[in-house]
């Protein structure tokens, strides 16, 4: 058949499920003052300076905005989020919340919803990375 390939949606219903499991994390992201105190403890961002690349963001804009968006989320929205999760994340558990949000969890759990998604970083074609 010729054409563009055929685009898939979002499994919507796997999507629910997989934030039902951890609900208590959109409760933990709601405690989230915006004090960038978790900055400094991320490398990444220590390196960068970028203010995207800060544990904060990187939760809030890709499982926060799942939560929050649960029921419009694109696939494209999904693969936009490859770039905090993959490429400015490597998962190291060093950042550090003094409210004791566990930033680093929900960034594993972002990408395994990803990933069950059928999207993921694929190291061998990206240059992105450190
Ligand atoms: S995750 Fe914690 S340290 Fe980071 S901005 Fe939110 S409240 Fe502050
Ligand atoms: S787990 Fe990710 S966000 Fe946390 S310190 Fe490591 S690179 Fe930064």
């Amino acid at each position: 058949m010729n054409g563009a390939p055929l685009q898939r949606g979002v499994d919507r219903d796997k999507l629910k499920a997989m934030l039902r499991q951890k609900r208590r994390m959109r409760y933990f992201l709601s405690f989230c003052a915006s004090c960038g105190l978790c900055a400094e403890s991320c490398f990444y961002y220590r390196k960068h300076g970028d203010p995207r690349s800060t544990p904060a963001y990187k939760a809030v804009n890709t499982l926060g905005v799942m939560f929050s968006r649960k029921r419009t989320l694109s696939r494209d929205d999904l693969e936009g989020m490859k770039v905090l999760l993959w490429g400015k994340c490597v998962l190291c558990r060093r950042c550090y919340c003094p409210f004791g949000i566990d930033i680093s969890g929900m960034i594993s759990w972002a990408r395994s919803i990803c990933r069950a998604q059928g999207i993921y970083e694929d190291y061998r074609k990206s240059s992105r990375g450190l």
